[in-house]
């Protein structure tokens, strides 16, 4: 008798939830294909810091894997694979599955921006025989966090006339690197009575660039001019090129495993790019899916999916219309057939910082992926909130497919809020819920997220995206 269970936890296990954590719920063989596809998404981190080059690298996979550039008018069928190149910093990629397209498409949608600091259009300048860049901050950071860190400059630089040239500095073992100064200990005493939003502004995230002059008897401003010296035969532009570029500073250090056990990755940019590699593998895995599986990788989420390549844009709205356009039906009916999984992150239960959260509905590390009903602050004010049919409908899909999943909320009701695309996805008459890994020190230079919730994205988007039903 000992060894049977009793009456109360029989009843507990048939009616009680119960999140699975994944560490304790998977075998071996899986913790090792999870641990080996975090092999590459770290170097996909490494290699991809910006929008520009997580597309560029997108495209490059994606051709090697079959998909080639999408034709408007051309007949596709089951098993064709396409891409949408959008300006270098957005792209789609979609398979066609062997339904009818009026059976609406299986869509993801994860962004490939993250927090950083831009250089502004006039950034160089020297003070006092040092020569600084000027920026300006991109999305939700705390700026203190951007100081007295090794930076790298990576972006493009648009000629006048036309010719694009790459900048990537600082990445390579003997690289030179950048960095933001802040004020020693002994002198910050007015500084240290400041909030921390308000310790670090805006105007002080100068960075530091040079100090060595040129050699010259005459005239001033002699450490910028060669800086602009060295640019010049590097790149071959001058100070008036700045106008027409865009030069993003990020962290400098690579990506690494965390923690004795080499459970987690930090790294910076994992907000939103731990969605965007798996979203993007598990489409480029899909052979002839019975749904047309799209994949869209996108930009600009982090200052509210502005601009044309931003969700706000009409893209993929127009993608979908022209491949409904090519099986003879209207984009809108394909539309209000589609299916959506956002992949975007959520906060993670951070033991140091357990009061900002709600913990029978906040995100675990480990314990899969979050799907996030709604987001939004206050009163669920700006969200979607998927409906409980769609959810169930994930939930079934993820529960037949053991994929480890969880159900999170950002935080407490009115400790604060946030946003994704979901909301323009669902301005398309789509159904649409969050799916994303939950992060730890979110939008910081330097996040942590669990390598087996970044494999059960992966296996989720997967999922969904040959599912039958
Ligand atoms: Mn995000
Ligand atoms: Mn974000």
């Amino acid at each position: 008798m000992k060894n049977e269970k009793n009456y109360a936890e029989q009843l507990k296990e048939k009616l009680c939830y119960k999140p699975v954590n994944a560490a304790e719920k998977l075998e071996s063989e899986e913790l090792n294909t999870a641990d080996s596809f975090c092999e590459g998404y770290k170097a996909f981190l490494n290699d991809c810091k910006t929008e520009r080059e997580a597309a560029e690298y997108f495209k490059f996979i994606a051709e090697r894997k079959g998909f080639a550039p999408y034709e408007k008018g051309k007949n596709y069928s089951a098993g064709d694979k396409v891409y949408l190149f959008n300006r270098g910093k957005a792209i789609i990629l979609a398979v066609f599955g062997k339904k009818s397209l009026a059976e609406g498409v299986r869509l993801t949608a994860a962004h490939i921006d993250s927090p950083r600091l831009d250089l502004k259009p006039n950034p160089l300048y020297e003070d006092n025989k040092l020569a600084l860049l000027k920026t300006h901050y991109y999305g939700g950071i705390k700026k203190y966090q951007w100081t007295v860190m090794p930076l790298a400059m990576h972006g493009v630089v648009i000629l006048k006339n036309g010719e694009t040239v790459k900048v990537s500095i600082g990445e390579k073992p003997d690289d030179p690197r950048f960095v933001i100064t802040d004020l020693l200990p002994h002198l910050a005493g007015e500084q240290m009575k400041k909030t921390l939003a308000e310790a670090i502004s805006g105007e002080e995230l100068n960075m530091l660039i040079g100090s060595r002059p040129i050699k010259s008897d005459e005239g001033g401003d002699l450490v910028k001019l060669n800086i602009l010296r060295i640019l010049n035969e590097k790149y071959g532009m001058t100070e008036a090129d700045f106008l027409s570029a865009e030069l993003e500073l990020v962290p400098a250090y690579p990506a690494s495993d965390i923690g004795l056990d080499r459970s987690m990755i930090g790294g910076y940019g994992q907000d939103d790019r731990v969605c965007a590699y798996p979203s993007a593998m598990a489409i480029l895995d899909c052979a002839e899916p019975e749904y047309t599986g799209v994949c869209v990788l996108t930009d600009k989420e982090e200052i509210g999916s502005e601009g044309n390549t931003g969700l706000k844009s009409s893209y993929l709205k127009y993608f979908i219309y022209d491949i409904a356009a090519g099986q003879g039906l209207d984009g809108r009916d394909v539309l209000s057939k589609t299916e959506c999984l956002s992949a975007d992150v959520n906060a993670g239960f951070d033991p140091t910082f357990p009061t900002v959260i709600e913990k029978f509905n906040a995100a675990y590390l480990n314990n899969g992926i979050v799907v996030t009903k709604y987001t939004g602050a206050g009163g669920k004010g700006g969200t979607s909130d998927a409906s409980a049919e769609f959810v169930a409908k994930v939930r079934r899909i993820f529960d037949d497919n053991n994929v480890v999943w969880q159900m999170g909320e950002l935080g407490k009701v009115d400790g604060g809020g946030g946003g994704t695309v979901a909301k323009f996805i669902a301005e398309l008459n789509v159904d649409v819920v969050d799916v994303g890994v939950p992060v730890l020190s979110m939008h910081a230079p330097f996040e942590v997220v669990s390598k087996l919730d970044v494999y059960m994205a992966y296996k989720a988007f997967k999922t969904f995206f040959e599912s039958k039903d």
